[in-house]
């Protein structure tokens, strides 16, 4: 059975052929600059790469037909036709209170996720976008809607509550939500594995730590707390976003800079996190370059970093009631043993010590806690695709 996996942004879209049940990628790649100029990667398996290549993608209509084109070509293609592609698995970033589960989409379905779409107006119009041009290009091939929040629908009251007057929740949904759901998931699932236990018996908390970070409290198998709130803007410093702030602020510089919502808004999303308090860059390993040859904005971020992920390591052991397990994933979890060591060191009075030589790990499973720990820490690469993968094969099969 082969899905095709596609995450569509406003003007990239990325694409994944695999075999959910073999786990083979037969080939993957990225459309960027959709509207604009058009470049176009496709990487099939044991295949001629092609990288950035020059096609013209006026709409996300043929950047897909690209993607396809690639797919069935002669030469270069993985398939003989289209229709050795089963279903088509779309990320979907939010699903609102509607969707606590991936969907096959139906009119319906399409009239539910655009009623979410001012709860995420950069993201959800995008994800439409891509759906509509590719049932366009594939009327017969079933569709399914993977969301990011879908994961975090299992949190209680206690933990999506915002303290505000409650009919901007009742009314206006106004709620934590939560997002990078479907990693949250996947790498749960991998951490029962490696456990050799059951996961409705686990108390676990997963570290998603890339340009976007989140961390979640997973108990038993469902997400019980998520730090990301009503927008992914929320929780820890990331690259650009400042994650939680004192909302006083935001009057205070408007106020002093004149600036309105929009512009602030700017500043928090894409001049905040590790490269407003750098100055640096936004990339761990740009950080990690400067810090030791002596930039202290570029220690200092990263140690503001790490010291959020710590926080929220013994807030979400607090809610639970203990921890077995704490897992690192996406490109700085899984690559970044400075930022797991900054963010463990002090914990050894709840149970979580690394192993200096195991924690060199970088970018494999690998149980990483030394011998003594009583709390695993467990870094695991993520894989949205092969999640969303699974869950469009079961859901269409
Ligand atoms: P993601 O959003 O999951 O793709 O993660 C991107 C982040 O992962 C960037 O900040 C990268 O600097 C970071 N990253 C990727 N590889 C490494 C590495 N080898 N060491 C430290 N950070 C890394």
């Amino acid at each position: 059975m082969n899905i095709l996996v596609i995450n569509a942004g406003s003007s990239s879209l990325k694409y994944q052929l695999l075999n959910p049940e073999t786990e083979q990628v037969l080939a993957k790649g990225l459309c960027e600059r959709i509207g604009i100029d058009g470049k176009f990667t496709y990487k099939p398996e044991g295949k001629q790469a092609l990288k950035g290549a020059d096609v013209p993608m006026p709409t996300h209509s043929e950047a897909i037909q690209a993607v396809l084109n690639a797919l069935v070509d002669p030469v270069n293609g993985v398939i003989h036709s289209m229709k050795e592609i089963d279903a088509v698995g779309h990320r979907v970033v939010h699903g609102g209170e509607k969707f606590s589960q991936s969907v096959v989409i139906t009119g319906e379905v399409m009239a539910a996720i655009e009623e979410c779409d001012p709860l995420a107006p950069l993201h959800n119009p995008a994800n439409i976008i891509g759906i509509k041009a590719c049932q366009a290009l594939m009327p017969n091939t079933p569709m399914v809607a993977v969301f990011d929040t879908a994961f975090h629908q299992t949190m209680p009251p206690v933990a999506y509550t915002y303290a505000l007057p409650y009919e901007y929740y009742t009314k206006d949904k106004v709620r934590r939500y939560g997002f990078h759901g479907t990693s949250h998931n996947y790498v749960a699932g991998r951490a029962a594995a490696m456990l050799g236990r059951p996961i409705e018996q686990l108390k676990l908390i997963s570290c998603h730590l890339g340009n976007g970070s989140s961390v979640t409290a997973i108990d038993g198998g469902k997400s019980v707390d998520t730090s990301m709130g009503f927008t992914p803007l929320a929780g820890l410093p990331m690259g650009t976003r400042s994650g939680d702030i004192d909302a006083g602020i935001l009057e205070y510089l408007m106020g002093k800079y004149q600036m309105d919502i929009q512009q602030m808004l700017e500043v928090l999303n894409k001049k905040s996190g590790v490269l407003g308090i750098s100055g640096v860059s936004s990339d761990f390993r740009d950080l990690e370059e400067a810090a030791p040859q002596g930039n202290q904005r570029a220690a200092l971020a990263l140690d503001v970093f790490a010291y959020g992920v710590k926080k929220l390591i013994g807030a979400y052991a607090a809610a639970m009631g203990g921890v077995d397990a704490v897992i690192f994933t996406a490109g700085v979890g899984e690559n970044g043993p400075e930022t797991r060591e900054a963010a463990t060191a002090g914990l050894e009075f709840m149970g979580i010590k690394l192993d200096a030589e195991k924690n060199k790990v970088r970018g494999k499973e690998m149980d990483v806690s030394a011998a003594d720990a009583t709390v695993r820490t467990l870094v695991i690469p993520t894989n949205e695709e092969l999640m969303i993968a699974r869950d469009t094969a079961r859901l269409t099969r």
